[in-house]
């Protein structure tokens, strides 16, 4: 039969997000093949209420079986495969490719920033992942620092394509929307220019300058340190004024390279293919900023 979450045991909570819970599993010692290698998974279940649409129901299945089928790629988190929940709802949850060394997210909690060393490193790989799904003509729409995971490789994978937007569809938009509205691009404010005009490919580029900024700089870039925005003053922020720039300090290539991703005109944004092309994340410098991210990895939690 359909494999169930119940042959797969819990070995502890990773996190929470807006639309679910996900937890460290392994399959079952009685239905493991061969016991020696015992593969340890994330299980991401996904929490809608009882009384969601079947409409959106289906919706949700659908899309994240076509996800499933687009996720081979050493930049995108894999998803193994779909367990039935079968005594708790209709959606299915997602067996994913566990990450053992967090997010970019609990990276920032731990070193507050990134060292600008590292950055190009981490611009390449979620590049490569971004060309990926873009080729499919998959739009992330969730780029942010929680989504991007890593492992003690020193891999960094985008996770959370599509689903999250999928679920979100059912939720306030003024609510539990504001910490994924922080990194959306000016146009998808615009609902009548969205869609008709726009094919959804910068919105990522946009979310993926933002989030280098973040990292640089130690918090986000739209509003003033240690502030929480609301929903108002962020879409002010986003659709008024100039894009954000970076400091001088940060040197000419990380600038650059992240005004080419903030140009506020979508259409005049860089696509990824041409970033991959940009001297920022391209050259030799990249093999050393892959190891000073390794090292970061490494630098055990300071309290
Ligand atoms: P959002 O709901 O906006 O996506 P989020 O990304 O924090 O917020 P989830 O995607 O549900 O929420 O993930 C919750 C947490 O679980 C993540 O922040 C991460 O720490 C952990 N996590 C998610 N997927 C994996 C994975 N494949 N391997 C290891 N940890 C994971
Ligand atoms: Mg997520």
């Amino acid at each position: 039969g359909v494999a169930s979450v119940s042959d797969y045991e819990k070995l502890g909570v990773l996190g929470h997000g807006n639309g679910g819970t996900v937890q460290k599993v392994r399959r079952r010692k009685q239905l493991q093949q061969n016991s020696s290698t015992e593969t340890v998974y994330a299980l991401k279940l996904i929490h809608l209420s009882d009384q969601s649409d079947p409409v959106i129901r289906r919706q949700i299945t659908r899309e994240i079986a076509v996800l499933q089928t687009a996720s081979d790629s050493p930049h995108i988190v894999k998803l193994h495969s779909l367990l039935s929940t079968a005594r708790y709802s209709s959606i299915p949850a997602l067996l994913l490719e566990y990450m053992n060394a967090g997010t970019l997210s609990s990276i920032l909690n731990r070193h507050r920033k990134l060292p600008p060393k590292t950055l190009p490193w981490v611009a390449n790989q979620v590049l490569y992942g971004l060309s990926y799904l873009h080729s499919h003509r998959i739009v992330h729409r969730d780029i942010k620092p929680s989504n991007l995971l890593l492992n003690t490789s020193g891999d960094i994978k985008i996770s959370d394509f599509g689903v999250s937007r999928i679920m979100r569809r059912s939720l306030d938009p003024c609510d539990s929307y504001v910490g994924t509205c922080a990194y959306m691009s000016p146009e998808r404010f615009d609902p009548d220019t969205y869609g008709a005009k726009y094919d959804g490919y910068a919105a990522d580029v946009w979310s993926l300058g933002l989030t280098v900024m973040e990292l640089f700089l130690g918090h986000f870039p739209l509003v003033r340190e240690g502030e929480r925005p609301d929903w108002a003053s962020l879409m002010c922020a986003i659709c008024i004024g100039d894009s954000p720039s970076l400091p001088e300090s940060a040197g000419e290539d990380l600038r650059g390279f992240v005004d080419c991703c903030l140009k506020k005109e979508a259409g005049e944004r860089w696509s990824v293919e041409k970033l991959l092309e940009h001297p920022f994340v391209k050259g030799d410098h990249l093999a050393d900023s892959q190891i000073a991210f390794k090292d970061l990895l490494a630098i055990p939690l300071q309290i």
